[in-house]
């Protein structure tokens, strides 16, 4: 599993593989250092419980860049003034394709703390509103038992 935190202090990301021995970690931009808790289950590559906030609420979303995702549909919508619309058939084909490649990531609602490479990715779910309000604007903790719809 590997493990993206965002700094408390400057919002870098700091990248980093669980390790027992390791009880904080140290922002390479700032050099603050906050507070992990690793287990065993996040050796072995499973999302329990976040090792910087301890919650247990995930979501996965696709890890793609979204930012290039946009710049590339401008780039598209401009060109198919002179393609008919060509570019934005070869960028719906393009998306598909990528689409298929790229894998999901794991985020922390409480912290934002992302996991890649989680082996129990199956069990968690995709993004819920209302969770994330609760969860961000009244500190609800659902203690890893996402709403059901
Ligand atoms: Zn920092
Ligand atoms: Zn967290």
């Amino acid at each position: 599993m590997e493990i993206q935190f965002t700094c408390d202090n400057c919002q870098s990301s700091v990248e980093v593989f669980p390790s027992l021995n390791a009880s904080e970690i140290n922002c390479s931009v700032c050099h603050h250092t906050q507070e992990v808790k690793f287990s065993n289950d996040h050796l072995d590559g499973n999302l329990i419980d976040c090792p910087s906030c301890g919650r247990k609420d995930f979501y996965k979303q696709k890890d793609f860049n979204r930012k290039l995702g946009v710049a590339l549909f401008i780039i598209a919508a401009i060109a198919s003034i002179w393609t008919y619309g060509i570019s934005l058939i070869v960028l719906w084909l393009l998306d598909l394709f990528l689409f298929s490649k790229i894998g999901n990531v794991a985020i922390c609602y409480k912290c934002n703390t992302n996991f890649r490479d989680v082996k129990n990715m199956s069990k968690i779910p995709g993004f819920d509103h209302e969770m994330n309000d609760r969860i961000v604007y009244s500190d609800h903790d659902f203690e890893g038992k996402p709403l059901e719809h």
